[in-house]
């Protein structure tokens, strides 16, 4: 697939979605859009003049790559399906949303009899990274596939790993979901503590952003989340499922993660208050808790 020929779909407009999909764009590369909530769909044709695809097969049918970035397995799972009359011999499926890996290895087997190309390409980096196109891709797939496809990773990415084959993408983004959980204790936990002894939370930010205990989370969500301001960013339902993932890969190995456990007993609770569609950093409304402080109010 020569660069100049590459015309991409993106399926899927949400948080990550339609910055990659902007992206794209500006890379010269995006052919046509299409999302389940037409509206998300229109508002980006019209901003940067790419066609809206009737469904996803008219879609497969107008591009060389389709790009997905949807929910969560069965939401895959059905727009796969979605494609399979509009797609053709040679085409590459590129798959960014995160999903359990036998998803991925199951998708491939769906795509063989098709004679298109499939890579799991979960991504890191946040609505942030996905703006600045700076994201990082864990790819499972063929080497020759992805080569294919790297000068269209290259446009929403910055940091390619191909870490093997189907479904080492999604496995290598679960152990991803697995640090951003600890980190998340670790960041509103200590939040919640330094607002207890009354220090200026800023500060503490800020000054323990350049030392050892620096982090991307501490750095983008620290200063939102001591306001109890939790806009996605990264919503809890989905790094919930993300989690779940993670979980069932352990139970397969007979082993039971804390960290996992832990968060996805939190995030229960936040799911069950109604916050599921909050960032994840709401985790600290829970470490707030703990000093009988409440978010409630600053948070409508
Ligand atoms: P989001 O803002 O909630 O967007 C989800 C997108 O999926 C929307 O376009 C939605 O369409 C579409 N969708 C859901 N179910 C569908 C279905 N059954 N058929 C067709 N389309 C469907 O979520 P997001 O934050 O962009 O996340 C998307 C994926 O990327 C998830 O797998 C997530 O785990 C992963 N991810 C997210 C982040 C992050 O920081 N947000 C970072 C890395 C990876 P509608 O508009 O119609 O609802």
């Amino acid at each position: 697939m020569s660069d100049e020929a590459t015309k991409v779909g993106v399926i899927g407009l949400g948080a990550m979605g339609a910055p990659m999909a902007r992206n794209l764009a500006r890379a010269g590369l995006l052919a046509a859009v299409w999302n389940r909530t037409a509206s998300k769909s229109d508002e980006l044709v019209a901003e940067l003049g790419v066609v809206r695809a009737h469904d996803p097969a008219d879609l497969a049918r107008r591009c060389d790559l389709i790009l997905t970035c949807v929910s969560a397995d069965g939401d895959l799972l059905a727009v796969i399906d979605a494609l399979l009359p509009g797609l053709s011999a040679g085409k590459i499926i590129v798959d960014t949303s995160t999903v359990q890996p036998v998803t991925a290895i199951e998708i491939a087997q769906r795509l063989e009899k098709t004679g298109c190309a499939f890579l799991d390409a979960p991504v890191s980096g946040g609505v942030e990274g996905a703006r600045q196109g700076s994201l990082a891709i864990m790819v499972g797939g063929s080497t020759a596939t992805l080569e294919r496809a790297r000068p269209v990773l290259n446009a929403i990415g910055n940091r390619i790993a191909h870490m093997g084959p189907v479904g080492n993408g999604q496995a290598t983004k679960a152990v991803n979901q697995i640090m951003c959980a600890g980190i998340n204790h670790a960041v509103t936990e200590a939040l919640a503590f330094a607002e207890d002894q009354g220090l200026p939370l800023d500060k503490v930010i800020e000054v323990v952003s350049g030392g050892a205990a620096g982090n991307w989370f501490l750095e983008k969500r620290g200063p939102t989340m001591v306001r109890c301001t939790f806009a996605p960013g990264f919503k809890v339902a989905l790094h919930y499922k993300d989690l779940a993932i993670c979980k069932a890969i352990a139970e397969q190995r007979g082993v039971m993660l804390p960290v996992v456990e832990l968060t996805l007993t939190q995030y229960r609770r936040l799911l069950d208050a109604g916050y599921g569609d909050e960032d994840i950093s709401a985790l600290y409304r829970e470490k707030r808790k703990l000093f009988d402080k409440e978010c409630e109010s600053e948070a409508q």
